[in-house]
């Protein structure tokens, strides 16, 4: 008996070409169409590493990018980014760069050193630009550092609030951001592709977001039970990255030094304090901080909490569904799912670390995992 354990614990450990052993629908429903083993997190308090909340800069109306002129000066903007602000950094920012490209400028100041500001800057020094990174927080304590770190342009807007024009930048944002991030693949910047599960108790909607942008999620299918190891009616799988923000920031921090760059670390008051900086084009991603510093009321936090558990290297999937989301991060097993609308209070609700914790350890217990 122990030695059989032994020997499938072994095999979880290799792709599903070696595991000719088991039986072949075990070897489907256990394996991620690329291959890896589907392995059970291990939920429990004793596993518990830290608790962590964020604010996420949401708009209902979607991001902003956009150029206003004062007197001498250009603030081209790139914030608002909600609940995808990793996801579409490159994208935004490049958008961001061709209106900054529009000027006669070579000279650049950049407000804010989270996700956006850092490749806003790299890109504009990739065209040759002299930049200035402003900024009162840098890498580990940015909302960036946050984030889960999934490449899901999601949460970014209200389905009601969007408009043909916003719904084309996005596109175009999501595209670009989508092409960037593959170019970042590998443990220098710690970008993965990796398998998503999304489990519901209801079938995918007829108008849902991954149908409609197919071509950016790679083996998209819904499995049937004997496809998935999951205790789950609905399950639908898809490829996207992970983005690790503690080795994704300062690799881009150490890329933007090394072209050059310099980082001031200053705070602004308001929208007069930003325009007596000496750069004549000035592009803003202060994420929330445009709330106050640029008046933009429509600007909003959506609170989020994220409880880690102790790495667990075999688990290699993510899992999405039913109010709770799964990361396997190698700083931690990332456990999150709370959207609290206008809450400003960075304190984790000890009722919701309850609630994620809980609600992990009931859907992992009753997932199939034979190497267990
Ligand atoms: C729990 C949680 C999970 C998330 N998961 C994901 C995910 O899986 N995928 C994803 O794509 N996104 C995710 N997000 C969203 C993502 O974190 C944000 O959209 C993103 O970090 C926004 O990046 P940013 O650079 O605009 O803002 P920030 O990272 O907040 O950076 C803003 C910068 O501006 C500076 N600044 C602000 N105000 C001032 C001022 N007055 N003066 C000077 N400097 C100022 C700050 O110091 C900071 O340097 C998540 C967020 C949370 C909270």
């Amino acid at each position: 008996m122990t030695s059989r354990r032994s020997l499938l614990q072994a095999m979880a450990l290799l792709p599903l070409a070696s595991a000719c052993a088991l039986s072949p629908t075990t070897r489907s429903r256990n394996y991620t169409p690329s291959g890896l083993p589907l392995r059970r997190v291990i939920v429990s308090d004793a596993r518990v590493i830290r608790t962590i909340a964020g604010l996420r800069p949401f708009r209902s109306a979607g991001f902003v990018v956009k150029a206003e002129s004062y007197d001498d000066k250009i603030v081209i903007h790139n914030y608002g980014h909600g609940g995808g602000g990793i996801t579409l950094s490159w994208g935004t920012s490049h958008l961001a760069m061709e209106l900054a490209l529009q000027t006669s400028h070579r000279r650049c100041a950049v407000l804010g050193c989270g996700a956006v500001g850092l490749a806003t800057a790299r890109l504009m020094q990739d065209r040759g630009w002299d930049v200035t990174i402003y900024a009162k927080d840098l890498p580990p304590n940015t909302t960036s550092n946050i984030a889960g770190g999934q490449w899901s342009p999601t949460s970014v807007y209200d389905e009601a609030a969007l408009t043909p024009a916003f719904e084309m930048q996005f596109e175009q944002a999501m595209r670009h951001a989508y092409r960037y991030f593959q170019n970042l693949v590998g443990p220098k910047y710690g970008v993965r592709w990796i398998s998503n599960y999304t489990v519901s108790n209801n079938p995918p909607s007829p108008e849902n977001f991954n149908d409609k942008y197919a071509d950016m999620y790679p083996q998209l299918m819904d499995l049937t039970p004997d496809q998935h190891p999951f205790a789950a009616p609905f399950v639908r799988h898809y490829d996207t990255m992970l983005i690790e923000p503690a080795i994704y920031l300062p690799a881009m921090m150490q890329d933007y030094y090394a072209a050059g760059g310099l980082i001031v670390v200053r705070e602004f008051t308001d929208r007069a304090d930003v325009l007596t900086l000496a750069e004549p084009v000035i592009i803003n991603c202060t994420g929330l901080g445009s709330r106050d510093l640029f008046d933009d009321e429509e600007l909003f936090p959506i609170k989020g909490q994220l409880s880690f558990l102790l790495p667990q290297s075999e688990v290699n999937y993510i899992l999405i569904g039913n109010g709770i989301y799964m990361f396997p991060r190698s700083d931690g097993i990332l456990l999150g799912g709370t959207f609290e609308r206008h809450e400003w209070s960075l304190t984790p609700d000890p009722q919701e670390t309850r609630r994620i914790l809980d609600q992990h350890q009931t859907f992992f217990a009753a997932m199939d995992d034979p190497w267990a």
